[in-house]
């Protein structure tokens, strides 16, 4: 009877959101696990797809569903390989070409290029231009104003200063901007406003076709209250309790949890509402280590906190990290959605390669464009940002000579490596204190420098580059 219960609020929730409009891509996460697992199949089905590659180039038709699938698969599983990622480039153009895009589409469509030409400034000025649509025709100003009120809003958050950050989140909304209407609600929902959250969803009067999640997340949010509402038992609630920020009640039913890997995931869920970012990532751990790492050999979890730039989507994660959105999925309590909320955190499992990851902590920031939003201005963000705690060291992610070992303004207390590979460096910044001299040989695993926030930085964090010939590369394609 229990059983059919949760099978009935998962039909109940994923009916709720089931009518995305966002592309999705989908490889079926066994056959991603087999192509990671598996070299020789990997091999086998890497030389085919090479053949067929060559096929379609030589023919003007757009490539079929499964070879777009199966490519962007191998190039997840070999991101510096030149042929693949010009495929899937063309291949993404091609798709793309025929159709008439919602803007939001569209946005989704110049970061999956820029992610895979992250210097390409064409790309970049159309979409710094889209998203001054997405803010519904308010103007530059206005919307840097907002983005400021809105930053000011997230770190008062952070600082678990909920009445006031919900005030400066009030105070950020623009009108006729769907995704700050969005990011408004979310945060009044997760405070238990639920009537407030609902009214401003409900009663949103810009583009509602700009941003699906305005839709869906009122459909989401209204599902939760059903369930809330009903005769169902207090721990058939408990999800639905997190989603609405019932957060007293939900605290009750989770120490009534039994343990076990369901437990450590919803006090993730429960620490996460409450900004408690740091604890979350190691509940979300706790319960990936229990429920998914004997099944995922060959994968390394990593906890990643979604930002602005992934457009609210799963599919942009999983190319961002260079994995399956199926697999995310699964490994998310079969997510239930194609999009993910602004500043949400979820389990990325991300193929093992030969770089091993230089810290532990969550995953804040990814390679790339974003809008700086305080000056809204355009700049790359040239590594990967990952969030430690105070005392939490990095270590090499391969054998190298510290080539520097410095301080700058921007980098703060800096290493750089210089690996086996002639063109392969590495940089570590804003350390709290280094634990090497320039000239020192190092294993991989060894500490680096104990991390912190000197130099430009806000909160205690490894900046991790990785430079090919001088020039600053995206770290996912080498981790
Ligand atoms: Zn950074």
């Amino acid at each position: 009877m229990k059983a059919m219960i949760k099978a009935l609020l998962v039909l109940v929730l994923v009916s709720a959101a089931s009518a995305t409009t966002l592309p999705a891509w989908s490889q079926s996460a066994d056959d991603f696990q087999r192509l990671v697992r598996q070299p020789d199949y990997r091999q086998r089905q890497h030389s085919r797809i090479r053949e067929e590659l060559r096929r379609w180039r030589n023919g003007a038709q757009a490539p079929a569903e499964r070879l777009w699938q199966e490519t962007r698969a191998h190039f997840n599983l070999n991101p510096r390989d030149a042929e693949l990622r010009e495929a899937l480039l063309r291949m993404l153009q091609q798709r793309h070409a025929a159709r008439q895009l919602s803007p939001q589409a569209e946005e989704l469509y110049y970061y999956q290029l820029l992610n895979l030409e992250p210097r390409n400034s064409v790309y970049r000025d159309r979409l710094a231009a889209l998203l001054l649509q997405k803010h519904g025709g308010h103007s530059p100003a206005e919307v840097r104003q907002a983005y400021q009120r809105l930053n000011d809003a997230f770190n008062t958050w952070d600082k678990r200063q909920y009445d006031r950050a919900l005030q400066l989140f009030r105070q950020a909304r623009l009108p006729r901007s769907a995704e700050l209407t969005a990011i408004v609600a979310a945060h009044l929902r997760d405070r238990g406003h639920f009537d407030e959250a609902h009214k401003l969803l409900s009663s949103f009067a810009g583009d509602r076709s700009y941003l699906s999640w305005i839709d869906e997340s009122l459909k989401a949010m209204q599902a939760s209250q059903r369930i809330v509402n009903s005769s169902f038992a207090e721990s058939d609630k408990l999800m639905a309790r997190i989603q609405l920020g019932h957060l007293s009640q939900a605290e009750m039913a989770i120490k009534a949890q039994p343990d076990g890997p369901m437990k450590h995931w919803y006090q993730a869920k429960w620490l996460e509402k409450q900004a408690s970012y740091h604890s979350a990532s190691v509940e979300y751990r706790a319960y990936y280590q229990q429920r998914w790492s004997q099944q995922l050999p060959g994968f390394v979890p990593v906890v990643y906190k979604a930002q602005l730039e992934d457009v609210n989507s799963l599919d942009l994660i999983a190319l961002k990290f260079r994995t399956s959105p199926d697999l995310i999925r699964q490994v998310n309590e079969a997510w239930p959605h194609d999009w993910v909320e602004t500043y949400r955190m979820l389990i990325v499992p991300v193929p093992r390669r030969e770089m091993a990851w230089p810290t532990t902590g969550y995953v804040s920031s990814h390679f790339g464009y974003r809008l700086h939003p305080i000056r809204g201005t355009w700049r790359l963000h040239e590594g990967l940002d990952i969030e430690t705690l105070k005392g939490v060291k990095a270590t090499a992610p391969l054998p190298g000579k510290v080539v520097q070992a410095g301080y700058d303004s921007g980098c703060g207390n800096l290493i750089r490596l210089q690996h086996a590979e002639p063109a392969l460096r590495t940089v570590f910044c804003h350390g709290e204190r280094l634990l090497q001299r320039q000239g020192a040989q190092l294993t991989q695993g060894q500490d680096v420098l104990v991390t912190g926030t000197t130099g430009a930085s806000a909160s205690i964090h490894l900046h991790f580059g990785v430079q090919l010939n001088g020039v600053y590369s995206d770290p996912m394609d080498w981790l």
